[in-house]
Parts: C-alpha cells; sequence; structure tokens
C-alpha cells in the first residue's frame, strides 16, 4: 500500500488514541501528519514529540504557547476553529480522520473535502447535523466518504459496491447497553456511574452515556441513513449483547451478510485509513467456538425512547436532527452534572423537538442556528 498521509483531529480521545495505535503498527502506510486536541496540551505534546507531525491544533488557545516551548520547531503550532481548518486542509494531507467529540468537526469536515480531502469520519454529530450537505460536497469534490464507526464500516465492508436497489433494509446491532434488562420502574435511579459502565466498549463519556440511553443507536440511524442513502425505514435495529456481529445488511433475496470480529475500534479504524486495501494486523483474533453464542433480541422503544425520536428525525430531516443532536447533548451534560434524571433525558429532547418550527429550505446556516437555538431550549426547559 502506498504511504497515506492522515490528519486526525481529536488525537487525545479514545478514538484517536486507537488511531495512534493503527498508525503505530503500520509505519511504512500510514503517516500522522497532523495532530489537533481540544484541551489536553500533555498528551497532545508527548504525542507530538513521539511521532513528529508536521503540524498540531490545539483548541484551548492559551496553552499554545506551553506547546510550541514543549515541541519544539519541527511542528507548526496551530490554535482555535481556524486552526484546525487549516489542519484539515494541509497540502500534503490525503485524508483527515474526524474524531472530535460534539459537533466541533462540521467545519474542518467541509473545509477538508473542499480541498478534495477524503474523509473519515468517527464523530456521528456531523453526518446526523448535516449529512445531506456534507455527501452532496463530497459527491462534487469526488472524494471518499469513509466512516469509522463500526457499525457502518460493518455495513460498508457487507455491502462491498453492491447498488442500493440490491438492498432491502441495513441492520445495525446494539449491545443494549448496561440497562437492557433494566425495568423501566428503575429507569428514574440510574445514576451517572452506572450509565458509564458500558458492558462490552470502552469509550469516551458522552458516547457512553448515550449507549447506555440508545441514542447513540439512534444517531447512527441517521448517519446511515446518508452515509449510505437510503430512506428511514431501510434501517433497522437488532439488539446484539455481545457485540460480535457489527452489523448486516439484508439483500432483496433474503440474504444476510455481516461483518464478525471481537469488539475493537482498531479495526475499523485500520479499514478506513487502508481502503480500498486490507493489510494485515494481528491485533483482532475471533474464536468464535470459544464465543459460544451470539444472541438477537428487538429493541424495547417503550424503554428507550430514543429509537422512535430518532425515527422521526431522520424522516422529517432538515433541521430535525441537528436539534435532535443538539438536545442530546445538553440533556446528557445535564444529567453528568446531576441535574436531571436518566428517564429525563429522552422526555427533554421530545419536548425541544416538539417546541421545534422546521424551516421550508434548509441550508447549513439553518442547521447551526437550529443547533444553538436546540441548546439553549434545552438548557433552559
Ligand atoms: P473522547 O471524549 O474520548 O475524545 C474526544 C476528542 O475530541 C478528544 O481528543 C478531545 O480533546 C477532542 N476535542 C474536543 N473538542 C475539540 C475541539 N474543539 N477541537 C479539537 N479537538 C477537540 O471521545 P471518543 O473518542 O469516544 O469519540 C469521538 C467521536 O467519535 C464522537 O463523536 C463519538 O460519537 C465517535 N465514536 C466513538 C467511538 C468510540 O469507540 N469511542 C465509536 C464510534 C464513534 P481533549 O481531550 O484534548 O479535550
Amino acid at each position: 500500500m502506498q504511504m497515506k498521509n492522515v490528519v486526525l483531529l481529536g488525537s487525545t480521545g479514545s478514538i484517536g488514541t486507537s488511531t495512534i495505535k493503527v498508525a503505530m503498527d503500520l509505519p511504512g502506510q500510514i503517516r500522522l501528519l497532523g495532530l489537533a486536541a481540544g484541551t489536553n496540551a500533555e498528551l497532545l505534546a508527548q504525542q507530538t514529540l513521539q511521532l513528529r507531525p508536521a503540524a498540531i491544533c490545539i483548541n484551548d488557545s492559551p496553552k499554545v504557547r506551553l506547546l510550541r516551548d514543549t515541541v519544539g520547531i519541527s511542528s507548526e503550532v496551530f490554535h482555535g476553529p481556524e486552526g484546525l481548518i487549516r489542519l484539515a486542509t494541509l497540502p500534503e494531507a490525503d485524508i483527515v480522520l474526524i474524531a472530535i467529540v460534539g459537533t466541533a468537526g462540521l467545519q474542518p469536515a467541509l473545509a477538508a473535502i473542499r480541498a478534495g480531502k477524503d474523509i473519515a469520519i468517527a464523530s456521528k454529530e456531523i453526518l446526523v447535523m448535516a449529512g445531506e450537505i456534507v455527501m452532496s460536497e463530497a459527491r462534487k469534490y469526488g472524494v471518499r466518504v469513509l466512516t469509522v464507526d463500526s457499525e457502518h464500516s460493518a455495513i460498508f465492508q457487507c455491502l462491498d459496491g453492491k447498488p442500493l436497489e440490491s438492498v432491502r433494509k441495513l441492520w445495525l446491532t446494539a449491545s443494549g447497553g448496561p440497562f437492557r434488562s433494566t425495568p423501566k420502574a428503575e429507569f428514574p435511579d440510574i445514576t451517572v456511574e452506572r450509565a458509564l459502565k458500558h458492558p462490552s466498549w470502552v469509550m469516551g463519556k458522552k458516547i457512553t452515556i448515550d449507549s447506555a440511553s440508545l441514542f447513540n443507536k439512534g444517531l447512527e440511524m441517521i448517519e446511515a441513513r446518508w452515509l449510505f442513502g437510503v430512506e428511514m425505514n431501510r434501517v433497522g435495529v437488532v439488539v446484539h449483547p455481545q457485540s460480535v456481529v457489527h452489523s448486516l445488511v439484508e439483500f432483496i433475496d433474503g440474504a444476510l451478510l455481516a461483518q464478525l470480529s471481537m469488539p475493537d475500534m482498531c479495526l475499523p479504524i485500520q479499514y478506513a485509513l487502508t481502503y480500498p486495501e486490507r493489510v494485515q494486523s494481528s491485533r483482532i483474533q475471533t474464536n468464535l467456538a470459544k464465543l459460544g453464542g451470539l444472541t438477537f433480541e428487538e429493541p424495547d422503544e417503550d424503554r428507550f425512547p430514543a429509537l422512535r425520536l430518532a425515527r422521526r428525525a431522520g424522516e422529517t430531516g432538515s433541521t430535525l436532527p441537528a436539534v435532535l443532536n443538539a438536545a442530546n447533548e445538553t440533556a446528557v451534560e445535564l444529567f453528568c452534572q446531576r441535574k436531571i434524571r436518566f428517564d429525563q433525558i429522552s422526555q427533554l429532547v421530545e419536548r425541544v423537538m416538539d417546541r421545534h418550527r422546521i424551516p421550508s429550505k434548509t441550508s447549513l446556516d439553518m442547521i447551526l442556528e437550529a443547533d444553538a437555538w436546540a441548546r439553549k431550549e434545552a438548557a433552559q426547559a
């Protein structure tokens, strides 16, 4: 495989540090050209000294001086939202992997596309908010939008270029989270600590709470709708607690193709960075006989309204997915600050969605406006 120059946005997070592991596994094939972090200047400095990228970026501008003093002159240091855009459009970059939690990755993603770079998206918020715009810009500039989400990577691998006419349904698997079997009556007593204990994945805080409420799966339904260009009613969810079947494609002849492997984000990250090639890795080994049973069950939309709300947002489109996403982000923060209960996360999101007036036409500005409105509304509700 030819060497790829990769810009990694969100290098200090869970996906970011796994991406660095993948790059270190493949020194002749992947070069980390740029790294960006939010506030963790110490870890970013360590990564910079170890990997020697051409440029780095920190969102927390007051930390620039400390970073410059620590990393020396071999890596240029940018800062703030403009710095992220400079990093995402570095002339030598082949692909930009976006693993920033929240929506700060949207503008750099669009800038990278317009500069002719392929993008690999972990930050599902980008496709949830502005999937139609991102995909149409990618078509216009002739670049690839690859996915780092394990479910979408699984679907992408199963589709393997097959036309959408041959697809009956895309099936996203959900682990069900830590409260898969918890009775509804106990939901008001769920603590932040319990919600942060995911049964099969180790991830950042926000996505871990989203996995417990199933909002993560809801966001993924909308993400799949845009990424693969299918209507919402062709995106289904099935609960699979072992998290070994990462997702499935049901074809029109009734065949189901699935991608299986032990849960480890290094696989979808590596596949996105080396696509269209598969390269050797001994990191992931799956022993089906040792695993024993793989089980599947229907999701319970009564206990987990996130799925119903996401379907509604995805079907309506326009600014409603951005509203769902922003209201959920605020609700998760409020839950983590112990200001609302676990069961109130979805109630709050639904209230904000009900109050939103959908514009007759949609633009990026309107989406950003709806995002800001929903955050304010959710904080006041
Ligand atoms: P983490 O919370 O672990 O990491 C978030 C990263 O974003 C950190 O590097 C953080 O930097 C950085 N960041 C935050 N704000 C900014 C900013 N304004 N500019 C630059 N960097 C910023 O999250 P995860 O790695 O778990 O998730 C990242 C994204 O990937 C999310 O959208 C999530 O939904 C998605 N995802 C995650 C999966 C997982 O297994 N973790 C699986 C599939 C998708 P710092 O720490 O320095 O503040």
